[in-house]
C-alpha cells in the first residue's frame, strides 16, 4: 500500500491520560476498562475542558468522543454539590442511557457519585424521586429535561457545564428549539462542549450565539491510497461477533491475521476465546513487555501462530509479510488508525484483505474510510452454515487424502481386516467408528447460530465495567408509563424500544403530516393510520414527534408515489394528512412501534426486507491455507 503518512503520525496520540491531567480515581477506573491510550479526540479535547474551555467538536460516535467530555469533566467535579452541575444532552434515550452508563463507568472509583439519565417513555414518578435525591450529572433528551425545568423538578440553576451530544442528530429529530430554550435557562458563566458529526448552519449560527470562544476540535482525515487491499465490512447484526469472527475464520483462506481490538482486556479475552476454539492466536497489547511482545510477533513471522490480537499501539509499525488479512473487530476511532491499521497487510507488494466490523450506529465513518482509502468498501454477508459446513466437510476428506497418500499404513491395513473378520463388520463401518474417535465430543458439523437481539449484543459488546448493571442501570428503564403523556401543547416525545436487529438496516425519511398537539392527536392515531393505509409495517414507522400543529415521522425512504398520493389524503384527527418529505432519506430505522395492538395491518409489506440470507461471499483463494476447523463456535 503506498501510504501519504508516515509512521509518526499514522496512530493516535502517545499521551498517556494521565499526561492530560486526569484525576488519579478515573485512571484507575481506566485501567479496569482496559483503555490504553487516549483516542485523538481526546487527547485534543480533554485539556481544552479541563483548562474551562468551550469544545466545539466533530467527531461521529467510535471516535471516543463520550470520554473525551466526560472524562475532564469527572475530573473538575464537586461531588459535594448535589444539584446537577452537569447535564448532557442527547438525542434518543439509547444515547443518554449509554452516555450515563460511560460516566458511571468512568467514575466508579469516585465515591457517593450519581449520574441520571432521564429520557421520555420513563415514567416520571421514578425521575422525580432520583432528582429528589440528587445528581451530580444529568443525562437527558431535550423533550423530558425541558418538561422537569418547567414543572421545576429540574433545576439548573448550579450548572458548571453543559455538553450537547450528536447535536446534528438532535436538529434532523427537530429538537433544537427545544435545545435552544434549556440553554437559554442555564447560568451565563457554564461551559459548553458541543459535538456534532457534521455542522449544518443552525448548528454552526447556535454554536456562535451560546458559545464562548470555543476550541475547535476535528478529526483528521488521512488519505492513502490502498489498491491492493480488498476491504469489506460486515454490519454488525443478528449475531455476536465473536461468532461471526469465527465463522469468517473458518470461510476465509488466510496465512496470519491480525485482529484490531480496542482495549488490553480485549486482546486477551479475544485471544483466550480464539485458543479454546482451536486458533493458534496471542494477544499483544500495551502492558506486555517489550520482550514478550517481540516474541509473539516472531512467531507469526515463523508461522507458529496465525492470529495476532493487538491493540493499535502494541501493532503500531508491524511489518509481518504473512499478515494477509487484517480484521477490525472494534472500529478504529477514526481514518488514520485505520488506514494504519489496513497497512499491516498487503505489504511489500503483496495483496491483503481487511475486514471491518461495524455497528449501524458507528456507519458514519464508513463512507469517512471510503474517502480516506479512496475505495469502496463492500458489504459482506457472514458465511452461512452451509458454506462453513461444506468447508469442514471438504476439509475432513482431505485430511484422509493426505494421510493415505503420505502415511504408511500397512501395520493399520492388517489391524483393520482382523477387526473386520473377528467381528464380522465391514471396513465402511470401522471407517465410521474411527472417524467418531478422530472427532471426539464436538460436532463435526455447526448448528446455526443464535440469533442475539440488538441490547444484547451491544451488552456483550461494550467493554466490561464493574457493576455496570447494578449501578448505572436507569431505575424502571423498562417500564413505560403509557399515561405519561406531556400536556397539550407541551412537546410529546415517542421513543419506542429498539425493535430486533434483523430488519434494521433500511433507508428511512422523514415526513411531515399536518396534525399535532392542537388536534388532539396521539402517536398511535398516526401509526395505526399509516399502517393501515398502507400496509407499512408497525416497527417501520418510527420516531414520531408530535408539534402543535403538525408532526413528524420517519418511513422507509423511496416510496411510491401512489402511496404518498393515498396517504396525502388519509384524515387524522379529522385532519388531512397532506404528507410531504422533509429529508433526503438517510438514518436507519432502529425503532419499532411502542405498541404492536396499535399497527396491525393486513395488506401489503413494504418493503420486504430480507436480512438474513448470506450474501455470497467471494472469498479469494490463496495457495496456502492454514484456516482451521474451529471448535463449535456458536456459543456467544
Ligand atoms: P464513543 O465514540 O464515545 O461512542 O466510544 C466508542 C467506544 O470506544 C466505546 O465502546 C468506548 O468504551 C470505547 N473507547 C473510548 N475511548 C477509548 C480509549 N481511549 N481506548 C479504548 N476504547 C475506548
Amino acid at each position: 500500500m503506498s501510504n501519504d503518512t508516515t509512521e509518526s503520525t499514522e496512530t493516535s496520540s502517545l499521551l498517556s491520560f494521565r499526561d492530560l491531567g486526569i484525576i488519579e480515581p478515573l485512571l484507575k477506573a481506566l485501567k479496569d476498562v482496559g483503555y490504553e491510550t487516549p483516542s485523538p479526540i481526546q487527547a485534543e479535547t480533554i485539556p481544552y475542558i479541563l483548562a474551562g474551555k468551550d469544545v466545539l467538536g466533530q467527531a461521529q460516535t467510535g471516535t471516543g468522543k463520550t470520554a473525551a467530555f466526560a472524562l475532564p469533566i469527572l475530573s473538575r467535579i464537586d461531588l459535594k454539590q448535589k444539584d446537577p452541575q452537569v447535564l448532557v444532552l442527547a438525542p434518543t434515550r439509547e444515547l443518554a442511557i449509554q452516555v450515563a452508563e460511560a460516566f458511571q463507568r468512568y467514575a466508579s472509583h469516585l465515591k457517593d457519585f450519581h449520574v441520571l439519565p432521564i429520557y421520555g417513555g420513563q415514567d416520571y414518578s421514578t425521575q422525580l424521586r432520583s432528582l429528589k435525591r440528587g445528581a451530580h450529572v444529568v443525562v437527558g433528551t431535550p423533550g423530558r429535561v425541558m418538561d422537569h425545568m418547567r414543572k421545576g423538578t429540574l433545576s439548573l440553576a448550579n450548572l458548571k457545564f453543559l455538553v450537547l451530544d450528536e447535536a446534528d442528530e438532535m436538529l434532523r429529530m427537530g429538537f433544537i428549539d427545544d435545545v435552544e430554550w434549556i440553554l437559554e435557562q442555564t447560568p451565563d458563566n457554564r461551559q459548553i462542549a458541543l459535538f456534532s458529526a457534521t455542522m449544518p448552519t443552525v448548528i454552526r449560527r447556535m454554536t456562535e450565539k451560546y458559545l464562548n470562544k470555543p476550541e475547535h476540535v476535528t478529526i483528521k482525515v488521512t488519505t492513502a491510497s490502498a489498491e491492493n487491499i480488498r476491504q469489506r465490512y460486515w454490519l454488525v447484526s443478528g449475531v455476536h461477533k465473536l461468532d461471526a469472527l469465527t465463522r469468517i475464520l473458518e470461510a476465509e483462506t488466510f496465512d496470519g491475521m491480525i485482529i484490531f481490538v480496542r482495549t488490553k482486556t480485549a486482546t486477551i479475552e479475544l485471544a483466550e476465546k480464539l485458543e479454546a476454539r482451536g486458533y493458534s492466536a496471542a494477544a499483544i497489547n500495551g502492558d506486555m513487555s517489550q520482550n514478550l511482545r517481540e516474541r509473539a510477533i516472531n512467531h507469526l513471522k515463523n508461522g507458529k501462530l496465525d492470529i495476532l490480537i493487538a491493540t493499535d499501539v502494541a501493532a503500531r509499525g508491524l511489518d509481518v509479510d504473512r499478515i494477509t488479512h487484517v480484521l477490525n473487530y472494534d472500529i478504529p476511532y477514526d481514518t488514520e488508525s485505520y488506514v494504519h491499521r489496513i497497512g499491516r497487510t498487503g505489504r511489500a507488494g503483496r495483496t491483503g484483505d481487511a475486514i471491518l466490523f461495524i455497528a449501524p450506529r458507528e456507519r458514519k465513518l464508513l463512507s469517512n474510510i471510503e474517502r480516506a482509502t479512496k475505495q469502496k468498501i463492500e458489504e459482506m454477508g457472514l458465511p452461512s452454515t452451509e458454506i462453513i459446513n461444506n468447508k469442514r466437510i471438504a476439509r475432513f476428506k482431505q485430511n484422509i487424502t493426505d494421510t493415505l497418500a503420505a502415511e504408511e499404513l500397512s501395520f493399520f491395513s492388517q489391524l483393520i481386516e482382523q477387526y473386520e473378520r473377528e467381528h464380522n463388520v465391514t471396513a465402511l463401518e470401522v471407517a465410521s467408528a474411527l472417524a467418531k474417535l478422530v472427532q471426539g465430543d464436538d460436532p463435526l458439523l455447526m448448528a446455526p447460530p443464535k440469533k442475539v437481539s440488538e441490547r444484547e449484543r451491544d451488552r456483550d459488546d461494550r467493554p466490561p465495567s464493574r457493576g455496570r448493571e447494578r449501578d448505572s442501570r436507569p431505575e424502571g428503564r423498562n417500564s413505560r408509563d403509557r399515561n405519561d403523556r406531556p400536556n397539550r401543547g407541551e412537546t410529546s416525545e415517542r421513543r419506542p424500544p429498539r425493535r430486533d436487529f434483523g430488519a434494521s438496516n433500511i433507508e428511512m425519511e422523514t415526513f411531515r403530516i399536518e396534525v399535532g398537539n392542537a388536534h388532539g392527536v396521539k402517536a398511535g392515531n398516526i401509526v395505526g393510520a399509516i399502517a393501515n393505509e398502507t400496509g407499512i409495517e408497525g416497527a417501520h414507522i418510527a420516531r414520531i414527534r408530535i408539534e402543535d400543529n403538525y408532526s413528524t415521522v420517519e418511513l422507509p425512504a423511496g416510496m411510491p408515489k401512489e402511496l404518498l398520493n393515498e396517504l396525502r389524503k388519509v384524515r387524522v384527527a379529522g385532519q388531512l394528512l397532506n404528507i410531504s418529505s422533509v429529508s433526503g432519506g438517510s438514518s436507519k430505522a432502529e425503532y419499532k412501534s411502542e405498541s404492536k395492538s396499535e399497527t396491525k395491518s393486513e395488506g401489503k409489506k413494504f418493503p420486504k426486507f430480507d436480512d438474513d440470507k448470506p450474501k455470497g461471499d467471494k472469498s479469494k483463494k490463496r495457495l496456502s491455507s492454514t484456516s482451521r476447523r474451529a471448535k463449535e463456535p456458536t456459543d456467544g
